[in-house]
């Protein structure tokens, strides 16, 4: 995206603000029980940018971290609890962000047919994914 500019994001209390500068590598709907647990939700959405690229501009010593297996860092603000950052160390170079807390309206950049459904192993049963995006037992494999 050449015409891509930075795109802002914030937690809920508008504590923590971040600044993406490049356009996201890719976007996925995560449904392992860690996600699920973390955010409180069916399943929780990150894209992933170069660690370079994600800047925390506002509140970065109120950014709690929790370690939910020994390589992943997850980061969310202390005052409000949104989950804003996630680091795993298998991937040094990279960045995860949550495209929800992102500013009313901005697109992370992702391009399109990266956005998947993965870890659908794990999905709650009764819930039903109907959005024709492509679906992964785990983190590549094919269902
Ligand atoms: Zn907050
Ligand atoms: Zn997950």
């Amino acid at each position: 995206m050449n015409d891509f500019r930075p795109i802002f994001g914030r937690c809920q209390c508008g504590t923590v603000r971040f600044r993406v500068d490049a356009p996201a590598q890719e976007m996925y709907h995560c449904h392992c029980s860690m996600c699920r647990r973390c955010h409180g939700t069916l399943f929780a959405t990150y894209a992933t940018a170069r660690r370079e690229h994600v800047v925390v501009e506002q509140g970065s010593d109120n950014l709690e971290t929790y370690d939910s297996s020994p390589d992943v860092h997850r980061q969310f603000c202390r005052t409000c609890g949104c989950h804003l950052l996630l680091n795993d160390d298998r991937w040094p170079h990279l960045q995860w962000f949550t495209p929800g807390t992102l500013e009313e309206g901005a697109h992370p950049g992702h391009p399109k047919d990266t956005e998947k459904h993965i870890f659908v192993a794990s999905k709650m049963p009764w819930h039903t994914l109907a959005d024709g995006l492509p679906q992964f037992e785990g983190f590549q494999e094919d269902v």
